[in-house]
């Protein structure tokens, strides 16, 4: 992706901490483009597409927002649950979308280990390929991910 002026506002926004505590970008020098760049590359490698990681987060968070607040079974190694706050989540590229202001919390069970997102997440995933800059209280490490959730 180049470099062009509105992508350069659109980076300034990204920066900015007025959206989210630490922006979006957290402690990520590189460029916008950069990051969708090499995250995309992971994604590929893995043989999955933006599509199917969004498709397939969506299809776990819409499974545990089922029970309010209580854990969801995904299967025999996943379990899930939605939290929801008050407000949205407003996405920073300049189109209208807001979005609930809920995480998704996903726990395998095996490992103990937990990944966390919002459904403003999913849309940057889906839509803009953005997996936020590394150090945001956001960012979502694709390899993470997939080993997770598929
Ligand atoms: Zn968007």
């Amino acid at each position: 992706m180049k470099e062009s002026p509105q992508r350069r506002e659109l980076e300034e926004v990204l920066r900015s901490s007025k959206l989210v505590a630490y922006g979006f970008m957290g402690m990520d020098t590189r460029h916008l483009s950069e990051i969708i760049d090499n995250d995309l590359a992971e994604v590929s490698r893995a043989g999955y597409t933006l599509e199917q990681l969004a498709g397939r987060m969506q299809e776990i968070t819409d499974q545990a927002a089922t029970r309010f607040g209580g854990w969801v079974e995904i299967n025999e190694n996943l379990r899930a649950r939605v939290v929801e706050a008050k407000g949205r989540l407003v996405c920073p590229w300049p189109h209208p979308g807001r979005f609930n202001k809920r995480v998704t919390m996903v726990e395998h069970l095996k490992t103990g280990e937990t990944i966390s997102w919002s459904d403003l997440n999913i849309h940057m995933i889906s839509e803009h390929g953005f997996f936020e800059g590394k150090g945001s209280a956001f960012r979502l490490e694709p390899e993470e991910l997939f080993q997770m959730i598929f």
